[in-house]
């Protein structure tokens, strides 16, 4: 019996072995073409996250049907990508990096959480605490971009950066290319950024597995060829933005 009992069996959904509606991924569309699932009844327990995308997708499929379109048509999100300077040595973002470990959440003490059934037992971030914590960020969304064009090959960027996750050298195939860097990049998951356009033909190689993404690069770089960029994904929702596919 699967989590639907309440669904008739001739409505035109089916299920796979688990129970669950069998959907196309991205439309979230089932068998039967006016019925669509998000959240844990589309694929099995997920977060809240997935649940709210799941809504989005879904809207958007709606929409689409209503209006006589394609559903699988899907609208591509809004992507933009802006620098972050804001003088020589100013960023729009705190730069900083820190060397803290991951701070824990306060736990009320075991005495006092089993005399209680119902004490709460993780207390959370007091402010102090909690702007520690947040000082701890990466700042993922903040990406370096190199323009191999503005490049004089100085190495102060090469010098500067605490990581050594940058170097100049010829280019070559992947795998051999891994191991000659400042410091070999070990995981192959992770592409390597690679820039090209120098004088002298060789590439710029970056691993972005280590960057701390602090900026010292670009703050060093003489001619403006590294900047750091924050890059927005802007999704796309029900509606006007679909209408204009
Ligand atoms: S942002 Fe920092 S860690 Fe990343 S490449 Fe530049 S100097 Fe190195
Ligand atoms: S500091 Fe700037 S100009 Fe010098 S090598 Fe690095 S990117 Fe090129």
């Amino acid at each position: 019996e699967n989590a639907f009992p309440w669904i008739e069996a001739d409505a035109g959904i089916e299920f796979d072995k688990w129970g669950l509606p069998k959907l196309n991924e991205s439309t979230l569309q089932s068998t039967q073409p006016k019925v669509f699932f998000g959240g844990d009844a589309a694929f099995g327990p997920k977060n809240i996250i997935w649940a709210a995308a799941h809504g989005h997708d879904a809207a958007i499929s709606i929409h689409k049907m209503l209006i006589g379109e394609n559903v699988e048509d899907r609208p591509a999100p809004g992507m933009n990508i802006v620098s972050q300077k804001m003088g020589i040595h100013e960023w729009s973002y705190d730069n900083a990096p820190t060397i803290d470990h991951r701070f824990k959440v306060p736990h009320r003490p075991k005495a006092e959480a089993l005399k209680d059934i119902m004490a709460e037992v993780e207390l959370g971030f007091d402010p102090k605490l909690a702007f520690e914590e947040a000082r701890r960020c990466l700042n993922c969304d903040i990406q370096t971009v190199f323009e191999g064009k503005l490049c004089i090959e100085c190495d102060a960027c090469v010098d500067i950066c605490p990581m050594d996750c940058i170097t100049f050298t010829d280019n070559g195939e992947e795998k051999e290319l891994r191991t000659r860097l400042m410091a070999p990049a070990m995981n192959p998951t992770q592409d390597l950024y690679i820039g090209n356009d120098l004088k002298t033909g060789r590439v710029m190689v970056k691993d972005e597995d280590v960057c701390l993404h602090c900026g010292l690069c670009a703050e060093r770089c003489p001619t403006g060829a590294w900047d750091m960029r924050k890059y927005y994904v802007e999704m796309t929702q029900a509606e006007h933005a679909c209408r204009k596919q």
